[in-house]
């Protein structure tokens, strides 16, 4: 007798607003053998508030490598299975990684159900254009590697994000100001979907005198998403370097066209890259 294997589900979570977990995650909640939660002292709130008894296991970044493995073997064995973090989306700055890779490893089905995250959830009412981004997850803690990721971030042309920490948020305002300076357009997005819900667009230098000068702002859980930096002036190269760019930019894919193009200008490759972006977008 053959006995088919179980569906590992991802399952969102609300990240504050109990009324965002969906009609589908409370089913499957409901319905799978065992639901791995990052701290199950801390869903057990949630479980109890929807009336839900499936049993849980703890599954976090200490014990997921080895919890995984028991985890897969449930799942081989034709168990359903749930993952959920603390809060928003698994896997987002949040345990998961190791049990999904497994779980796809052994050849399990893997279907994720879509709700609550924060950075989308910035990123959606920021205000900042979300047709390209990226995500940065924590900055590093201490400022002198926090510095040094913002100094790589700063010429990153796409709208990005960070999740902080409420006690490092000026802190991280203050060397955003000093290493991508005070105009960059910055949106902060702190408690969302909760009652003291704030969201404020404004250029560095402002935001940070807005956050130091009121404490509750450095209170609560907090998204900033950042203006991606301005496209070079295509005057920043010269005229030949351009027609060489555009010549190539025919028969070749942007960042092949620029590579080549940088090394026949002597141009830096990432200023032709970031024209030639422009180019593909004022040709659309
Ligand atoms: N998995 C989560 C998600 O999908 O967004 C993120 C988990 S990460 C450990 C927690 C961080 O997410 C917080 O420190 C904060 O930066 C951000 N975050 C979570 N909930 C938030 C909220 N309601 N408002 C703003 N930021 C939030």
């Amino acid at each position: 007798m053959t006995t088919s294997t179980g569906t590992l589900y991802v399952v969102a979570t609300p990240i504050g607003n109990l009324q965002d977990m969906t009609p589908r995650a409370l089913e499957v909640l409901r319905s799978v053998a065992l639901i791995a939660a990052e701290d199950t002292r801390h869903s057990a709130r949630l479980m109890q508030h929807f009336g839900i008894a499936t049993p849980m296991t703890a599954c976090h970044d200490h014990n997921e490598r080895d919890k995984g493995e028991r985890l897969v073997a449930r799942l081989l064995a034709g168990d359903d299975l749930a993952l959920i973090s603390d809060a928003g989306t698994p896997l987002i700055s949040d345990p998961g990684y190791h049990l999904v890779r497994q779980a796809r490893e052994a050849g399990i089905r893997i279907s994720p159900l879509p709700g609550a995250c924060a950075l989308i959830a910035a990123l959606s009412a920021a205000g900042l254009p979300s047709d390209r981004f990226a995500f940065e997850g924590f900055l590093p803690a201490k400022s002198h590697g926090r510095r040094q990721r913002l100094e790589s971030l700063a010429s990153e042309p796409r709208t990005w994000m960070v999740y902080e920490a409420p006690h490092r948020l000026l802190e991280c305002l203050d060397d955003m100001h000093d290493i991508l300076g005070p105009q960059r357009q910055v949106t902060l997005a702190r408690e969302l979907t909760k009652t003291f819900e704030t969201l404020r667009c404004a250029p560095i230098a402002e935001l940070a005198g807005w956050v130091r000068a009121d404490s509750d702002q450095q209170r609560g859980e907090c998204v900033l998403v950042v203006e991606g930096a301005p496209a070079p002036a295509a005057e920043a190269v010269s005229a030949e370097s351009l027609r060489v760019l555009e010549v190539l930019l025919q028969e070749l894919p942007v960042k092949q066209a620029a590579q080549l193009a940088a090394q026949i200008t002597g141009e830096r490759k990432n200023q032709l890259y970031q024209l030639a972006l422009q180019r593909g977008k004022s040709a659309e």
